[in-house]
């Protein structure tokens, strides 16, 4: 049990109460006080936390003071132990990249509200003009590789080694997740370091600039291998990103709204194994609903408290 100096001038006690303890307890209490510092060191439980809105003499020196309340709804306050998961799936989108500083391609300020799409990425686009769509795509892999991976690309890579089944599915094409160390990736949208010849299938290409605009085989012109406007999702990689999903056990949310199918499924799939399914993300959208946890911060800070030594829980708010 801790004190804690009211703005009042009144002091009030204050203390933790477990879930598993009965409500009983918490309503004999003047205040239950979230306290950051001491569910991070002392407390390994789940906690739930409660200040209420009340005039009430405190149980324990009974003065009479004001509590201020609302139900915070603190629920499954302690780190994650990987260790309990058979399978986890890290599923991350736009957001994980912004982090980076990655420049994100929808909304304000982003790639399409500078380029017509129509001009630099569709198939129509590249047939007409192909060497001024890989001109443009260089672009964004100089934009990309002025980046660098952030903590939570690194918490996720990290854990892949040391845990047996890790898994990202991301929506991002910029390698960021490769860069940082993770191995087992499903790019849904396809990757700005592939090329693709329509006779030769698939080739790596990393550089900033591409080593040839065509085929070293054939001769024919390099497509990037990546999702285009009106292009078809890869039906195989779908398949297989939806198969990690429907057997993982912790399902962890990055970065993205998840509002287009396939994507907007992915939570319920986890569901239906019920795994825990959370969600990360400063925003709250239309699909937040279906995750046990919203942490509405961001994902280098909150990969790194939730699955890292010394958690802050202060990033487990739920909204
Ligand atoms: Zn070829």
């Amino acid at each position: 049990m801790s004190t804690f100096r009211h703005r009042y001038g009144l002091q009030l006690h204050l203390y933790f109460h477990r879930i598993t303890n009965s409500l009983r307890k918490l309503r004999k209490s003047t205040a239950v006080y979230y306290g950051k510092h001491l569910l991070c060191n002392s407390y390994k439980e789940r906690f739930i936390v409660f200040i209420l809105i009340d005039m009430r003499s405190c149980c324990y020196c009974e003065t009479w003071g004001v509590v201020v309340a609302s139900i915070l709804g603190f629920e499954n306050m302690k780190t994650i132990d990987p260790e309990q998961y058979e399978h986890i799936v890290f599923f991350t989108g736009a957001g994980m990249s912004a982090e980076s500083g990655v420049p994100t391609y929808r909304g304000r300020g982003g790639v399409w509200s500078q380029y017509r799409w129509e001009d630099y990425a569709c198939q129509d686009a590249f047939d007409g003009n192909p060497e001024t769509v890989l001109q443009f795509h260089e672009l964004r892999r100089a934009a990309v590789l002025a980046c660098k991976p952030h903590s939570g690309h690194t918490a996720i890579a990290t854990l892949e080694k040391k845990h047996p089944r890790v898994t990202v599915v991301t929506q991002n094409i910029d390698g960021m997740h490769q860069r940082a160390g993770s191995g087992n990736v499903i790019e849904l949208h396809g990757s700005l370091w592939r090329l693709r010849c329509p006779y030769d299938g698939i080739s790596e290409d990393i550089g900033e600039r591409y080593k040839s605009y065509k085929c070293e085989k054939c001769g024919s012109w390099l497509r990037p291998d990546i999702i285009w406007f009106g292009d078809m999702l890869d039906q195989g990689v779908t398949s297989e990103a939806i198969a990690a999903i429907r057997c993982c056990d912790l399902f962890v949310s990055i970065g993205t709204s998840g509002v287009v199918y396939p994507a907007a499924g992915f939570p319920r799939f986890a569901k239906e194994n019920n795994a825990r399914c959370i969600e990360i993300n400063p925003e709250a959208n239309e699909m937040s609903s279906l995750y046990d946890e919203s942490i509405r911060d961001t994902a280098g800070k909150s990969l790194m408290e939730l699955f890292g030594r010394g958690a802050r829980p202060s990033c487990l708010l739920t909204e």
